[in-house]
């Protein structure tokens, strides 16, 4: 089987390398990066995303948002130009719902079989092959996938049809986002009103309000470190692809649209390649203070 790999960005680069150490044969395209450590490492380059698909089973993409993807497959030279029917296209980037399901139905129409698989954990995880992967789809290209997905993260969960992976990571990062402002806020008043935040954090992490943003960002906040990370700039295109989502469906989703607002205004302050645990710099703004060791 020969898995075709376009996208080789902070995640599907290390993505793309865990599936060559797990013994696949694999085709890599980029539009923009080098490929060269991946053939190095055993891989064939392709000089576009027709090339790609021509050679493939299977085809991951790893690209930043829906016009990519949309680009990708549906465009000039794109996958669809060049796949055989039968062939299966996981897209893992995150991307509007929608998008996923317009590219799907324009896929099937050239009997191509399309997943959406967005994935949580960052590139530390995705160097480590334990990415969270929420899938939506057809189940029987499912079962083949799996055993490939599976060389890259840890867990593997079919949330439903197509479009349902991105409706579950579009929730994922909703949390995210409101588990840092929520972080932020309250870290900011124990500092202001002379509590150590350290210690703070030290009495509260194993309680109900413990969280896996709490345990990743804290520390990142006390050191002053804001080096990516998750970016703020890529936290408001999922931010936004959430919105259109929400409101699309008359779904109102305040809190999301308040951290979205304060995202921009970091961005609009030259902070949009940040960590987006940098969301603590707008609470630390409005109260004089710095939430550090
Ligand atoms: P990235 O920008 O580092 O990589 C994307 C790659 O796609 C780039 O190398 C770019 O050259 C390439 N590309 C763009 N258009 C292309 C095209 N038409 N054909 C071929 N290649 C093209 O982005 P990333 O951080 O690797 O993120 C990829 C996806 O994963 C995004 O949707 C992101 O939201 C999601 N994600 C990222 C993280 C993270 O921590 N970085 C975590 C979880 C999910």
């Amino acid at each position: 089987m020969k898995i075709g790999f376009i996208g080789l960005g902070i995640m599907g680069r290390p993505m793309a390398k865990n599936l060559i150490k797990a013994g696949y044969s694999l085709v890599v395209y980029d539009k923009f990066a080098s490929s060269s450590d991946l053939v190095a490492l055993g891989a064939d380059a392709a000089a576009s995303n027709k090339e790609v698909a021509a050679q493939s089973d299977v085809i991951i993409t790893m690209l930043p948002n829906s016009p990519h993807v949309r680009e990708a497959v549906l465009g000039d030279n794109g996958v669809l130009d060049g796949a055989k029917p039968e062939t299966i296209l996981v897209d893992m980037s995150s991307i509007a719902p929608a998008a996923s399901q317009e590219i799907c139905a324009a896929a099937k129409a050239k009997g191509v079989i399309m997943l959406d698989a967005p994935v949580s954990g960052g590139e530390p995880k995705a160097i480590d092959g334990t990415l969270a992967i929420m899938l939506g789809g057809d189940e029987t290209a499912f079962a083949t996938v799996k055993p490939i997905l599976e060389k890259m993260g840890s867990s593997v969960v079919r949330v439903g049809d197509i479009g349902a992976g991105n409706v579950t990571k579009l929730a994922n990062q909703i949390i995210v986002a409101l588990n840092i402002a929520a972080v932020s806020e309250a870290f900011v008043l124990a500092t202001k009103a002379g509590v150590n935040p350290e210690a703070v954090f030290n009495a509260i992490k194993g309680g109900l309000a413990g969280s896996t943003v709490m345990n990743a960002k804290v520390p990142m906040i006390l050191d002053g470190n804001f080096k990516p990370g998750f970016r703020i700039e890529l936290h408001i295109k999922d931010l936004q692809n959430a919105l259109d989502t929400a409101h699309d469906l008359h779904v109102a989703v305040p809190l999301t649209a308040g951290v979205m607002e304060i995202m921009q205004s970091l961005k609009a302050d030259d902070m949009g390649a940040c960590d987006h645990s940098a969301l603590v710099r707008h609470y630390e703004k409005l109260a004089g203070v710095e939430v550090r060791k």
